[in-house]
């Protein structure tokens, strides 16, 4: 009795691996042919400056709208491009996306903000990652001041002297780095002395939790100063409510970002936005 129920769990198991192995399959296909046929698409969402009301720059944010199951988030398949080695063409391809969009919105406005990309920790493990971002902005006639890229904390430490290298050379031709969700998973303040950065943003988890009452916020308020100590900007990320977006402005954050600004918006309708 005990053996039967033994193999019947067994095979259920087993009937489950196959059909998430023929899922993760096809998703592999799928996102190399959406890269392809241009089935991505990058929104903006504007990061505020919260003394003067400025946009300072907007963050490029990949949506997939898939032909037959809608809109796909980034959550639901950037980890599974990064486990399953194809996050590096959408590196590249939101890279290139971004870099375009700023040559394009540069045609027709004086553009005073930059625009900021998330890329993997691949990508700054790559050893001439640094020179192909370059390479893509002279090819478009970019200036390097107008782009930024995200990167979290994780992806830093995955290679530590190549993360650096990466960084410098980046920081060197005047691109900017904004160290991405601070706070969150493997903080390790070392670090943020050893890197050379522009901007901490702080995870919207922080924001999230934040008081009414602006002496009960130790802790937005300590990441604050500590940014201000390592000569950072500061943005804060997930700003829902007047309440945040007042407390941050008195704990003196730079900047905000979130859905009380607004939400990642088509190119189009970003720019209409900061009209
Ligand atoms: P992230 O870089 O930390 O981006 C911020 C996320 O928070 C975005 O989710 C954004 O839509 C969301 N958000 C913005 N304001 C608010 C708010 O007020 N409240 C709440 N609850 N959420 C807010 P999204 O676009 O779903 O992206 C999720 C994550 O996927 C990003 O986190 C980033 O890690 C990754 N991602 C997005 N686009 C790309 C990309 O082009 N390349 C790579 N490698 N990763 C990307
Ligand atoms: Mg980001
Ligand atoms: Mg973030
Ligand atoms: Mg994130």
């Amino acid at each position: 009795q005990a053996k039967q129920d033994g193999r019947g769990v067994y095979r259920i198991y087993s009937a489950d691996m196959q059909a998430q192995e023929s899922q993760e399959f096809k998703l592999g296909l799928e996102i190399k042919a959406a890269l392809a046929q241009h089935h991505f698409k990058l929104h903006y969402q504007p990061i505020i400056c919260l003394e003067t009301d400025d946009t300072l720059g907007f963050e490029a944010l990949i949506r997939w709208t898939h032909q037959t199951q809608g809109a796909i988030t980034p959550d639901q398949f950037i980890p599974f491009a990064e486990k399953n080695g194809l996050i590096g063409l959408i590196d590249h391809y939101v890279l290139s996306q971004s870099i375009e969009q700023i040559r394009l919105w540069r045609q027709n406005y004086a553009m005073p903000f930059y625009v900021s990309v998330n890329v993997s920790g691949l990508a700054f493990s790559e050893p001439d990652f640094a020179t192909a971002v370059i390479q893509k902005l002279a090819e478009a006639d970019v200036p390097a001041r107008y782009l930024a890229i995200e990167i979290t904390e994780r992806a830093l430490i995955e290679n530590i002297e190549q993360a650096r290298l990466c960084l410098k050379q980046l920081r060197q031709h005047g691109v900017k780095v904004l160290l991405d969700d601070f706070g969150t998973g493997y903080s390790s303040l070392s670090y943020l002395n050893e890197f050379k950065l522009d901007v901490l943003k702080i995870d919207r988890s922080f924001i999230a939790n934040m008081k009414p009452r602006i002496q009960d916020n130790p802790v937005v308020n300590t990441v604050i100063a500590l940014a201000k100590t390592l000569n950072l900007k500061v943005v804060a990320e997930g700003v829902e409510t007047s309440l945040q977006r007042q407390l941050l402005k008195e704990l003196g954050c730079d900047a905000g970002q979130g859905y009380w600004f607004a939400k990642a918006l088509p190119a189009a309708d970003a720019i209409k936005w900061l009209r």
